[in-house]
């Protein structure tokens, strides 16, 4: 499959990790928004949020959880944000399920 994120995942394409188990993957995105700015993403390849089942429940709760350790292993707990674009006309551009982690400066609500 021509996924660039299945392609990170197998180690193609190379990419800065900040963590790494069985199920998920969390890297530094190449053009970051801000100071911080981390993707994290299912190994199995979801295309989107739209794609995301009740029995995907364990796989999102992990994601999650190791979300709030990332932040707080970047120092950002107090002030981040977790966005999944989904679909193209929402700005997704890569159509494999991943939440990017954006802090570090100061964020307006919705900028
Ligand atoms: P989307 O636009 O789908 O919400 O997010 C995709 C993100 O993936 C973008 O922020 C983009 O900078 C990042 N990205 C695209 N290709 C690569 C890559 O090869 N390596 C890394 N680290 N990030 C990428
Ligand atoms: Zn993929």
């Amino acid at each position: 499959m021509d996924c660039v994120f299945c392609k990170i995942i197998n180690g193609d394409i190379p990419s800065t990790k900040v963590y790494e188990d069985d199920e998920i993957l969390a890297f530094r995105d190449i053009e970051p928004a801000a100071p911080t700015h981390i993707l994290v993403i299912p190994k199995r390849h979801i295309a989107s949020a739209a794609e995301i089942k009740p029995e995907d429940g364990a796989l999102i709760g992990h994601i999650f959880a190791k979300i709030a350790d990332i932040a707080r292993l970047e120092g950002i707990e107090d002030a981040f944000r977790v966005v999944s674009n989904c679909g193209r006309d929402a700005g997704q551009t890569v159509f494999h399920l991943h939440f990017h982690v954006v802090g570090g400066r100061e964020l307006s609500k919705w900028a």
